[in-house]
């Protein structure tokens, strides 16, 4: 078995870019796992509008579309596997992949991402990217003078918040308890902003809609009563998980060092703790969550692969 010159792990924008840096930039041999469609998470927004030059309607599915085809033009290989752990002996990582075989490597770039935590309400899922959001950055503009809701009593939920009562109408807070997990300046701009309400002692019963996409939700409080709030917009922020367990080690450990909410303690050039071993994307600390850095990652984690790569063979 050849060792490859870069294992990329995840063929998301971070994961994607890297391939395509990688392979123009003279390594060879190198290969992208992939558990799925190539494209990663934003391939289920049906509309993106802040990735330069991508002007028009244009869906994350679209966006994404040529970016395979374009590394693979270079020789990236893509390989269709969900890694199970990374690990790594002397010079040499080691990729395990689902189906039991593994696969070596001189260097990493792992880019799997995070995956927001679902609440679990009715109707979440099937409307998710059809009015049910996890990102206002990305898709607050497209409720704008229109009324909205947010799931969630932490930081995430209170800043999205405030920043979509800027773009928004109104806001309705819909939390399940009547207190705040978040900063108290925080929660004092929360209840100076006029066109917020706070639903409090509530959580989401169903979320509802039309062919079009979201029409309202449906809450319940702590007594049973039931309020249909007509928005056409929901965006949930109840925590997020880090997509880290390929980096988990037999004993529990983690390859690299990481914070306490899971991500990946990367320098500004993606280095980790593991020399060879570079971390892209949702999955680092710090990371904006958005398409263009985890492409911008992606790009300088290849760099750091060459030169990684030209110093450990030459
Ligand atoms: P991801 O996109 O999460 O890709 C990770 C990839 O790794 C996935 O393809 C996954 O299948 C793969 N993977 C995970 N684990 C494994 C494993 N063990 N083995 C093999 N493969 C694995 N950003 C914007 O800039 N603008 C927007 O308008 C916008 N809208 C969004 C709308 C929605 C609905 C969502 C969910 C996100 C949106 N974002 C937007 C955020 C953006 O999608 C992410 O910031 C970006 O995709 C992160 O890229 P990434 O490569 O780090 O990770
Ligand atoms: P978080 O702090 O875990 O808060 C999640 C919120 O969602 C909580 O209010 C929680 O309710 C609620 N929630 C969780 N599961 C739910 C469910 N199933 N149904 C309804 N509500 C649910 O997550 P976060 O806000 O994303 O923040 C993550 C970390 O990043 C925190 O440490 C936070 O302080 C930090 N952060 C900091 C800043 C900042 O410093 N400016 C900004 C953003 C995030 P309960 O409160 O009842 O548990």
């Amino acid at each position: 078995m050849s060792i490859l010159d870069c294992a990329i792990i995840g063929g998301g924008p971070a994961g994607l870019t890297a391939g395509l840096y990688t392979t123009r930039g003279g390594l060879e041999n190198v290969t992208m796992f992939e558990k799925g469609m190539p494209g990663g998470q934003i391939t289920n927004s049906s509309e993106i509008e802040n990735y330069p030059g991508a002007t028009g309607e244009i869906t994350g599915m679209e966006l994404m579309n040529p970016w395979p085809e374009q590394c693979q033009r270079f020789g990236l290989i893509h390989k269709m596997s969900n890694v199970t752990r990374v690990s790594k002996s002397g010079d040499v990582f080691t990729i395990y992949n689902e189906d039991g075989s593994t696969d070596q490597a001189y260097s990493v770039i792992i880019g799997t991402g995070s995956s927001p935590r679902r609440v679990g309400f009715k109707g979440e899922d099937e409307l998710f990217g059809k009015g049910v959001s996890t990102c206002a950055t990305c898709d607050g503009f497209f409720y704008k003078g229109k009324e909205v809701a947010v799931i969630g009593g932490g930081d995430t939920a209170l800043e999205e918040a405030l920043y979509l009562a800027k773009i928004c109408s109104k806001v309705y807070i819909i939390h399940r308890r009547d207190t705040f997990r978040s900063a108290p300046n925080t929660i004092k701009r929360i209840e100076n902003t006029d066109n917020i309400e706070l639903v409090l002692d509530s959580t989401p019963d169903e979320v509802y809609g039309d062919k079009m996409g979201v029409t309202g939700i449906r809450v319940k409080n702590k007594n049973g009563e039931m309020r249909d709030i007509i928005v056409p917009g929901v965006f949930t922020f109840v925590g997020n998980d880090v997509n880290n367990e390929t980096l988990k080690q037999d004993d529990g450990s983690f390859l690299c060092e990481m914070n306490d909410q899971g991500q990946v303690i990367v320098d500004i050039t993606m280095k980790t703790s593991v020399p060879g071993l570079f971390a892209t994307g949702d999955m680092r600390i710090s990371a904006p969550k958005q398409v263009i850095s985890a492409a911008g990652d992606g790009a300088v984690a290849a760099l750091q692969a060459i030169s990684y790569m030209d110093e450990l063979l030459n």
